[in-house]
C-alpha cells in the first residue's frame, strides 16, 4: 500500500472551503510561480484563467510536505494541464520559462505598477499602458484624468506599497477604538481580513463594527470619520451607506461578492512612534521630507447590523479563493451565501446564524477556523 501524499490525495477536497490552509506551507516555489500567472491572467482579463491558477496554487499550499515528483500530484484537484507543465520545469529545471517571461514582460511590469494604485483597477490600468503610461509616476504630468481615490493613490504610493505590519494594524486598532467608543458607547470592533487569518503583513487593516443592540449602529461611520479627521488623523475617506434590505434581496438580487454595509475605504495618517526615538538627520540633505513621522496606511471599516454579524466576519475574513469557494459550495448545496446572510433556495426561508460555526453547520462542512483560511 501507498503511504504519504496520496493518502491526502484521496481525501483532499476541490473547493477551498472543504480543506486547511495553513499560513506557512510547504511548496512556496511553485506557488509563487502559479500565483504570478494568476496574476497576469488577472493583468489580461481572462478571470477564469486566473481562478484556475489560484485554485492549483491553494490545492498545493494544503499539502503536508513539498512536492519532489509529479507522481505525488495525482489525483489532486484543480491542478490542469497546464499548471502541471508549468510544475513539471520547476521540479526539473528549477524555474518556468513561461513564468520568466511573464514577469520580466513590459506589459505585467507596467500593469503591476498601474494597479498597484489605490483607486486603479485592470481595466483602468489596461487603458493607460495602451495610452503610454507605465508608472505611476507618468501620471503626474500627464493629461489623464484622475478621480479623488487615484490622486491619492498616486500621492501615497510608496507609503503605500509597504507592507502594513501587524504591530501597526494593532496600532490602528486602538485609534479606530477611541474613536469608535468616543461616538457610541458599547460599540464592538473587530480585527479581520489577512491578520485575523494570522498574517504578519498585510496591503491593508480589515475591521467590522457592531453594536449589540441591533440599529444602533446605523449611521456610526460618518461620526468616526469625524473624530477622525478632526485630530489629522485621515488622508483620505469615502464612506458609503449601507444598502442592503433583506425583504427586498432574494430572489430579486442574488447576492454579489460586494457586499452592501455602511463602510468606509481610508488611507489612515499613521504616526511612527518611533519617530522620535531616530537620530537627527546629520546633513541638511536627508531632512524630515525623506523620513516623514507618519505612514499613510489602508483603512477598511465596515459596519455590519448584529444579526449579520457572523455573516460580516466570515465574508471579510477571507482568503478571497476561500470566499470565492464558499459561495461555490453554497449554491450547489441549493444555498446562497453572502456577507449578509445565507438562504435556503429551496425552503425559501433564511438560515440565521450568530457564529461562524453555525454557517458551516449550515453549509454541511466541518468548521474552519480563521488560521487554515489561507487559501
Ligand atoms: P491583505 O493582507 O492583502 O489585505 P486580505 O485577505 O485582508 O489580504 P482584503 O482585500 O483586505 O484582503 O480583503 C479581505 C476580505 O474582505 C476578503 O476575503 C474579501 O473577499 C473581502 N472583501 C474585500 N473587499 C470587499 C468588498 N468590497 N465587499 C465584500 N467583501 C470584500
Ligand atoms: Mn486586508
Ligand atoms: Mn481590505
Amino acid at each position: 500500500a501507498k503511504s504519504g501524499p496520496s493518502a491526502v490525495t484521496n481525501t483532499m477536497g476541490a473547493y477551498a472551503c472543504q480543506r486547511k490552509t495553513p499560513l506557512e506551507h510547504h511548496n512556496a516555489v511553485l506557488t509563487d510561480a502559479l500565483l504570478l500567472l494568476a496574476e497576469n491572467a488577472d493583468f489580461c482579463t481572462n478571470e477564469g484563467r486566473s481562478v484556475a491558477f489560484k485554485r492549483a496554487a491553494s490545492v498545493l499550499k494544503a499539502l503536508p510536505g513539498p512536492v519532489r515528483r509529479m507522481e505525488e500530484l495525482q489525483g489532486l484537484p484543480c491542478l490542469g494541464e497546464h499548471c502541471q507543465r508549468v510544475i513539471k520545469e520547476i521540479l526539473e529545471h528549477g524555474a518556468s520559462s513561461e513564468v520568466e517571461m511573464t514577469r520580466h514582460s513590459e506589459h505585467y511590469q507596467a500593469m503591476k505598477a498601474l494597479t498597484g494604485i489605490f483607486g486603479v483597477g485592470v481595466k483602468t490600468a489596461e487603458q493607460w499602458h495602451r495610452a503610454g503610461i507605465r508608472h505611476p509616476a507618468d501620471l503626474v504630468s500627464s493629461e489623464h484624468k484622475l478621480n479623488r481615490a487615484q490622486r491619492a493613490g498616486v500621492e501615497y504610493y510608496e507609503h503605500l506599497r509597504v507592507p502594513v505590519t501587524k504591530a501597526e494594524a494593532d496600532r490602528i486598532g486602538e485609534i479606530v477604538k477611541r474613536a469608535v467608543d468616543a461616538v457610541l458607547l458599547g460599540a464592538e470592533i473587530t480585527l479581520t481580513g489577512g491578520f485575523r487569518r494570522g498574517k504578519q503583513t498585510g496591503h491593508d487593516v480589515d475591521f467590522l463594527i457592531t453594536h449589540p443592540d441591533e440599529g444602533r449602529e446605523e449611521g456610526l461611520l460618518p461620526k468616526v470619520v469625524s473624530w477622525l479627521e478632526a485630530r489629522d488623523l485621515l488622508l483620505y475617506q469615502k464612506t458609503n451607506k449601507n444598502s442592503y434590505l433583506e425583504a427586498k434581496e432574494w430572489p430579486a438580487r442574488p447576492p454579489s461578492n460586494m457586499d452592501r454595509f455602511e463602510r468606509c475605504f481610508s488611507i489612515f495618517k499613521l504616526q511612527r512612534p518611533w519617530a522620535a526615538l531616530e537620530e537627527p538627520p546629520q546633513s541638511g540633505e536627508r531632512g524630515a521630507a525623506e523620513t516623514p513621522g507618519w505612514k499613510a496606511v489602508r483603512v477598511d471599516l465596515v459596519v455590519t447590523p448584529v444579526s449579520q454579524f457572523a455573516f460580516a466576519l466570515l465574508g471579510w475574513t477571507g482568503s478571497q479563493l476561500f470566499e470565492r469557494d464558499l459561495r461555490r459550495w453554497a449554491g450547489q448545496k441549493g444555498m446562497s451565501l453572502s456577507s449578509h446572510a445565507l438562504y435556503d433556495c429551496e425552503q425559501k426561508r433564511y438560515l440565521r446564524a450568530t457564529s461562524e460555526e453555525e454557517i458551516f453547520a449550515h453549509l454541511g462542512l466541518e468548521y474552519i477556523p480563521p488560521g487554515e483560511r489561507n487559501a
